[in-house]
């Protein structure tokens, strides 16, 4: 085999396994469609909604947040927080995305396949 020839052959195999590198990069990173929102204040889960209602939610433990669920997305609509980076984070609908409101402890997080019993007497009061 020549150099040059050999060079080709391990040019190929070098692309091949990066594209077989790129494609499992994607499927560990893919995320899935959420089927919950957990509200969490001060690091305790608080409320487990559906995302596939729609409401809206006053959480007012140390401010106000309001959480909206609407067309399978999660988002705060409205915030008496100084920062509003809960506002401003815009929507949520995969698993393992999540709001943060700092100044109010607050967190919501998408979460999938959460049996209903088991994420409602995790959080039941
Ligand atoms: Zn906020």
């Amino acid at each position: 085999m020549s150099a040059k020839k050999f060079i080709a052959k391990f040019g190929l195999f070098l692309c091949l396994i990066g594209i077989g590198l790129f494609i499992l990069f994607l499927t560990i990173t893919q995320k899935n469609d959420g089927t919950h929102v957990i509200v969490s204040v001060n690091g305790k889960d608080i409320e487990c909604f559906e995302l596939a209602k729609d409401i809206t939610y006053d959480i007012d433990t140390y401010g106000l947040n309001r959480l909206t669920i609407k067309d399978g997305y999660a988002w705060i609509d409205t915030a008496d927080c100084p920062d509003k980076l809960c506002v401003n984070f815009g929507k949520i609908s995969k698993s393992g995305e999540s709001i943060v409101c700092l100044p109010h402890k607050v967190v919501i997080r998408i979460e999938s396949n959460i049996s209903d019993k088991e994420g409602l007497d995790a959080i039941a009061k």
